[in-house]
């Protein structure tokens, strides 16, 4: 190992890294025909994400044609959701900001020592779930998400992408597949989204569900009280335990009452609907209304969403409301 990549290695651990390994850039064939399969049984939306172009996704040396190495990492945000709080631990911590802070980090360094770089995370440019398998840093879990040991699924990634091969490893590796005698996850999922031996139908998975542009009546049941995102496979998952720690509930009242820029300010890391603050507001009615047993200021909040908002967003509050009331 050299002194750069020693000294790299370091860098990750002290910037909060829990997982890195490296490999080099090949085209990730596995996931691009994993990712077709997915789209043909009609588990995924193929407008989504890197299901998009999963053939893009394979071959990030399109992206980054002077790329030969990669490490991939991962960055681990502490579980802050509550029940009443109902925003998944990932999107509640910011945990992507602290991973693009580590990505920015690790790229000046590498660049300062003379080599090019660049990074990647939550892109449809890149699998970043196969970079990391490849990485070897963790594995991919009956939930279909990648966990690493000890932190287990409560992880972010991202990838940099360097103009050669780095040997770098952080954190254990699994010995075995956790997964083997486990189906926690499956029993834990609320809308049975995970079928065995592990495959994701997005259709009924909250978290998907909750990211789309329009639902259906059964959509609104299935969400039940959550806003955004959902930890419940996560939470279930023996792989990261302990798993919560308790934080002051999701603030939906201002939420639902503050104005659109200062609406994205708060949560314009989520993924919304071209980007129109309506979805955020209408997940949080619907939660309410869901939930049922509204406080006063949640029902003012509802209340004054019908009277001074745009026709869709009158229908939602009121449906809400109706739902609470009469259970409609
Ligand atoms: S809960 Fe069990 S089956 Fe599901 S991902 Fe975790 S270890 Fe694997
Ligand atoms: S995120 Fe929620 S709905 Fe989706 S698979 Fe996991 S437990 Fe099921």
């Amino acid at each position: 190992m050299s002194e750069l990549e020693r000294k790299f290695e370091r860098l990750l651990i002290d910037k909060g890294v829990v997982a890195a390994g490296s490999g080099a850039v090949v085209p990730l064939h596995f996931d691009a025909q994993q990712s077709r399969l997915r789209i043909a049984a009609g588990f995924v939306d193929p407008a989504h994400f890197t299901y998009r172009n999963p053939e893009r996704a394979a071959v990030v040396a399109r992206a980054f044609p002077w790329s030969h190495g990669y490490v991939s990492v991962a960055v681990s945000y502490a579980t802050t959701r509550d029940a009443e709080t109902q925003v998944a631990g990932y999107a509640y911590n910011r945990s992507y900001e602290d991973l693009r802070e580590v990505l920015a980090v690790a790229v000046a360094y590498l660049r300062e020592s003379g080599l090019r770089a660049a990074s990647l995370f939550d892109s449809n440019q890149a699998f970043d779930k196969g970079l990391a398998r490849r990485a070897g840093i963790g594995l991919v879990g009956r939930h279909t998400m990648v966990m690493v040991p000890k932190a287990g699924s409560r992880v972010v990634l991202g990838s940099i992408f360097t103009e050669r091969l780095l040997s770098v490893s952080v954190g254990r590796r699994f010995r075995s597949d956790p997964c083997r005698n486990c189906r926690r996850c499956v029993d834990a999922c609320p809308t049975g989204a995970i079928r065995l031996p592990g495959t994701l139908v997005a259709e009924h998975c909250i978290a998907s569900i909750l990211q789309q542009d329009s639902w259906s009546p059964v959509d609104r049941q299935l969400v039940g009280a959550r806003v955004y995102g959902c930890d419940s496979c996560i939470d279930s998952c023996p792989i990261g335990w302990p798993s919560r720690e308790e934080s002051a509930p999701a603030p939906l009242v201002r939420w639902l009452t503050a104005g659109d820029q200062e609406l994205l300010e708060e949560v314009g890391h989520w993924y919304i609907p071209r980007r129109d603050p309506f979805y955020v507001r209408r997940n949080v009615a619907n939660a309410l209304g869901n939930r049922g047993s509204l406080t006063r200021d949640e029902r003012r909040a509802l209340a004054l969403l019908c009277v001074r908002s745009q026709t869709r967003e009158r229908i939602e509050g009121l449906r809400s409301l109706l739902r609470v009331r009469w259970g409609r």
